[in-house]
């Protein structure tokens, strides 16, 4: 059974009404327990019941990411090749709508020329990400990114369109690492507000990519929701663990990581259904940590600097440091379009510095391939 076929066994609204109804007495009784945590009791640290309990709980987070990880934080960068997209997605700067700006899609040697630059800043751990421009994004472009970054860094890993199960196989058998694909939202209705066009209209395509990924052997998928697209962050957050638990028992030789974006401002930007307070955001990401000690949970530099520096010691095991999101943007200067607005501009060195002040040893690459 695929995945969208559990999760149309759910009613959203039934969700949503047995975590906003947990009464407070029982969240010690699941703040108590050994984690990993079952499903049931995650609705328990997600509801509103538990937020007189958010110090303890951000406690027990980072407790266990510690034990698990060591003081250690990863780095990533993120290299826009491209910000041409066939979808209308109403929150993001890359859609198509948004004829005032300039498309571009980087030829091999501004890749190249791309990585360079960023090897030069310390990185071996890089993201590709481009829009969805499939006609000009295509897999064979794509195994040409791959084959040229390869040469510069350790891990290459891909936040692309969606693929199919071939060229999943053909991007691993070139060396890549891993792939992102964030669901955006779990509500299906909500989904077709926010997607108006192309490709990324299809939510059944789109849910079901890790499973094509994992078919492919594809060794880790990054999931995520954007919060903020619906009211109900809590009911999204438990959806996207729901998938997650699925795809551990269906592919437990994978491993996964998941994010939390909050939206952000871009040409083209939608209100908000809902802010996901600061407060909140710490909730959730706590809440993830003890339902998964193992997860890898990753922070964006979506998040403005004070308050990622208090996240790299919550529950977050992996950070983009020096990102742009524009296309060309760290040898080209090309000026293009940036998909969204960063909020942490900071220099690696700089993030860097705070990392060693908070006693936390900043590591250059993801895990070693033969450990994965
Ligand atoms: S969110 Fe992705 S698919 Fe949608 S417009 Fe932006 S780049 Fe394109």
């Amino acid at each position: 059974m695929s995945f969208l076929s559990v999760l149309n066994q759910y009613a959203w609204e039934e969700i949503h009404r047995e975590i906003q109804s947990v009464y407070p007495w029982a969240v010690p009784r699941v703040l108590r327990k050994d984690p990993p945590i079952s499903l049931q009791d995650l609705k328990v640290l997600l509801s509103p019941a538990c937020r007189p309990y958010l110090p303890e709980l951000v406690y027990r987070s980072q407790q266990i990411t510690r034990q698990r990880f060591g003081d250690t934080i990863h780095l990533f960068i993120p290299i826009y090749l491209s910000n041409e997209c066939h979808n209308i997605c109403t929150y993001c700067g890359f859609s198509l709508t948004n004829r005032s700006i300039r498309r571009i899609t980087l030829t091999p040697k501004q890749i190249e020329a791309e990585a360079r630059a960023v090897r030069q800043m310390g990185f071996e751990h890089v993201l590709i990400v481009t829009g969805e421009a499939w006609t000009v994004v295509h897999p064979e472009y794509l195994r040409q990114a791959l084959r040229i970054l390869k040469k510069y860094f350790v891990h290459v890993s891909v936040e692309v369109q969606p693929l199919q199960e071939e060229h999943y196989r053909m991007l691993r058998s070139e060396g890549l690492h891993a792939v992102v694909l964030y669901q955006e939202t779990y509500s299906q209705e909500v989904y077709r507000q926010y997607h108006l066009k192309g490709r990324k209209r299809n939510f059944a395509f789109r849910i079901e990519t890790p499973e094509r990924a994992g078919r492919a052997g594809i060794r880790k998928f990054g999931l995520g929701i954007l919060l903020g697209l619906t009211e109900e962050w809590q009911t999204d957050s438990w959806f996207l663990a729901l998938h997650l638990d699925y795809l551990r028992r269906h592919f437990w030789r994978m491993f996964f990581s998941v994010a939390f974006p909050r939206l952000r401002p871009a040409e083209g930007f939608a209100t908000p259904a809902k802010v996901v307070s600061d407060l909140e955001y710490v909730q959730l990401l706590s809440a993830f940590r003890l339902f998964d000690p193992d997860l890898e949970i990753v922070l964006s530099t979506r998040e403005r600097p004070q308050f990622r520096d208090f996240l790299f010691t919550v529950g977050v095991t992996t950070i983009s440091a020096g990102s742009r999101t524009e296309p060309g943007a760290y040898a080209l200067h090309t000026h293009a379009l940036r998909q969204f607005e960063i909020a942490d501009n900071r220099s690696p060195q700089e993030i860097i510095r705070v990392l060693q002040q908070k006693n936390l040893q900043p590591v250059w690459k993801d895990w070693e391939p033969a450990l994965v």
